[in-house]
Order: structure tokens, then C-alpha cells, then sequence
């Protein structure tokens, strides 16, 4: 049985969504190398040379839990991808979704959506649907006797530093206590009420990511943005559930190692770093081991205990841009994704 009809109940899932070419790249004449079947495979289309010189189409074949195409929007991405999430969470489990690839491929779009100019008209990403969501079931009469409140984090990690995105950009530091849970020292937790809210709060703080919101400006792709909702009872406001969705820092490489400041290959190597430390992670989650190497990184390190516990869910979704110029990086993308999980 394949298709999507059906949202599958795994504990790691692996995605990956397929951008359409943009304006400019269709000027460029630039050719679409990206092929979707059907919805759990994807096929890249990689023109090569024999010796001899003669042309021919070398197609690579990946298979995921699930493949978007060009045409499917943040709506069906977020109903495969982080809505089964939202469950865990009020179970009272630890949830993630990150979004991965390289800059340009659509993970802000995905995540945080499209903000143009004023609030009201932009398209909702995983953030806002995924905070609808939590409210929608909280409005459920069953549910709103539990007298839940829900509270916003976000944060960046930039160079291996925390910054809080919703507390002026104060770097915060990284503590593990004797429990051997992990705090983010000093992090601000906003109470939310209602969606909108939860937009305001993510419009504010994409602002304050190291260098804008805008993928024009290169800097806000060199750093993970990690937006959290937690779910909390009671006096003291214990901790129920929680869900992180995360922006991850574009994985391209190339430009960093040759022709680059000290600081941009510094950048390039922590980036590298974390996202090499978030595959061991998630992948120790999926051979159910016990050791689970989250020190490697401060992202891993801040996402501790989402990786450990019982009820715990993690969704990849790999992004790729579909011109022949992103071949390279297509490839490292998928492979990276079809790494982080055996099927
Ligand atoms: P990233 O965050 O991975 O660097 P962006 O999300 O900023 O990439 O996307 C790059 C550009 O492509 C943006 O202009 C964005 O609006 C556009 N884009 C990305 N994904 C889609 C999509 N699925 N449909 C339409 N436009 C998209
Ligand atoms: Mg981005």
C-alpha cells in the first residue's frame, strides 16, 4: 500500500518537498531535474558524460515516508508533517520538526511562511498552522477542563551561541542541570492565547534573527532558528508536552572552505558540525539505542530531551530546489535525509 492517504504513525518520519522554480530561475532558462512519481518516491535526473563524451541521464531514485511536489502547499505539507506532532504534545510527549536544505530551498517558507509587509496577508508555514492547531484542540471542551496554558519560545543558535529572538537578542547560556535535563538559561517564555498572537510573536522575533528575515540577506541562513510551544498545568506550571519546529541553517557547502573570512569558515564548520550531530541524534532515535550523542552540538545539546524519553517524535523535512544549478546540493540533501532514518 502507498499514497498519502493516510498519515503514518511513525515515530521518525523523513519528508522531503520539492520547490517550484522561480521567476528567475524560468528566465534563466534554468531545467527542473527534480521529479516527483508519486508520493513517497523522488527521482533526480542528473545529466552526465561518458569518456566517449556522449551524453545521458544518470536517475537517482529515493524513496521517503513521504515526497511533495511543486504543487503541494504549506497546508498538505503540515497535514504529513508536523499535525501528527500536535498529538504527541498533548499526550504529553516531546516533539520535533526541522525543516533542512540548502538556502533557497524553501525552509523559511515552509516554516515560518510568507510574511508580506503586514500580518494579516501572508501564508501560515508550520508555526502558525501548528499553534491553530494546538488552540483548535484546546478550545475542545474536554480538553480545555485540563486548564492548559500554552507558552512561546524562539531562539536562534548562531556560531554555536543562543540568542532569544523574543528577548532582544540576549545571548543565553546552555546549562545542564543534575537531573541531566538541559536549560536554556534565562529564555523567555511568552504566554499565548490565540493564533494571532503566536503570529505576532514569530513576526517580531524573525526580526531579530542575526540578519534579518529576507533570504536575500545571506546571514539568516547561517543559523537554526528553534520555535517552541510548550504546553504547561497547574500552579507551578509544570512542563506537559512540547513541540520545537526548527529552521535549520542551510547545509550548502563549497564557498566556505575557499575564498572566505576565518569567521565565514568558522560559521561553515559549527553549521556542519550541528547538522552532522543532528543525524547521529535522530538516527540514534531510530535504532532505539540507548546513547544518544546530543553533546555534539549546542542544537543537539539545547534539543535533548526531545531525542530521549519514551514519547518522542521527530519529522525531517528535506527541501530541494529543483534546478540542475542545486544538483550538487539536491543530492547531499537527499542523501543526508535517507541517512537519517533506515527504511
Ligand atoms: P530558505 O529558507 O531555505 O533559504 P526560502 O524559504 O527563503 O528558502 O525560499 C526561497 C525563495 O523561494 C523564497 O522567495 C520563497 O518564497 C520561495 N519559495 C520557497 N518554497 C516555495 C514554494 N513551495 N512555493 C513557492 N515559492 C517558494
Ligand atoms: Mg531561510
Amino acid at each position: 500500500l502507498s499514497g498519502r492517504d493516510s498519515v503514518v504513525d511513525n515515530r521518525i518520519s523523513v519528508c522531503v518537498r520539492k520547490r517550484p522554480l522561480d521567476r528567475r530561475e524560468i528566465a534563466k532558462k534554468e531545467i527542473d531535474v527534480v521529479t516527483i512519481p508519486n508520493k513517497n518516491h523522488l527521482i533526480v535526473h542528473q545529466p552526465q558524460v561518458k569518456v566517449d563524451l556522449t551524453k545521458y541521464l544518470d536517475n537517482q531514485k529515493f524513496r521517503f515516508d513521504y515526497t511533495f511536489d511543486e504543487d503541494a502547499d504549506n497546508e498538505l505539507v503540515y497535514k504529513f508533517t508536523a499535525q501528527p506532532l500536535v498529538n504527541t504534545m498533548f499526550e504529553g510527549g516531546y516533539a520535533t520538526c526541522f525543516a533542512y536544505g540548502q538556502t533557497g530551498s524553501g525552509k523559511t517558507h515552509t516554516m515560518c511562511g510568507a510574511f508580506q509587509g503586514k500580518s494579516q496577508d501572508c501564508t501560515a508555514g508550520i508555526y502558525a498552522l501548528t499553534a491553530a492547531d494546538v488552540f483548535r484542540k484546546l478550545a475542545n471542551p474536554e480538553i480545555a477542563k485540563l486548564k492548559f496554558i500554552v507558552k512561546c519560545s524562539f531562539f536562534e543558535i548562531y556560531g554555536g551561541k543562543v540568542f532569544d529572538l523574543l528577548g532582544k537578542r540576549a545571548a543565553l547560556r546552555v546549562l545542564e542541570d543534575g537531573n541531566k535535563s538541559v536549560q536554556v538559561v534565562g529564555l523567555s517564555e511568552v504566554a499565548v492565547t490565540n493564533p494571532d498572537e503566536v503570529m505576532e510573536l514569530i513576526r517580531k522575533g524573525s526580526l531579530h534573527r542575526s540578519a534579518g528575515t529576507t533570504s536575500a540577506n545571506a546571514n539568516s541562513s547561517r543559523s537554526h532558528a528553534v520555535f517552541q510551544l510548550n504546553l504547561k498545568r497547574g500552579p507551578k506550571e509544570d512542563l506537559h508536552g512540547k513541540i520545537s519546529l526548527i529552521d535549520l541553517a542551510g547545509n550548502e557547502r563549497g564557498a566556505d572552505t575557499t575564498n572566505s573570512d576565518r569567521q565565514t569558515r568558522q560559521e561553515g564548520a559549527d553549521i556542519n558540525k550541528s547538522l552532522l550531530a543532528l543525524k547521529e541524534c535522530i538516527r540514534s532515535m531510530s535504532m532505539n539505542k540507548n546513547y544518544v550523542p546530543f553533546r555534539l552540538s549546542k542544537l543537539t545539546l539545547v534539543l535533548r530531551d526531545s531525542f530521549i524519553g519514551e514519547n518522542t517524535k521527530t519529522c525531517m523535512i528535506a527541501m530541494t530546489s529543483p534546478g540542475l544549478n542545486s544538483v550538487e546540493n539536491t543530492l547531499n540533501t537527499l542523501r543526508y535525509a535517507d541517512r537519517v532514518k533506515e527504511l
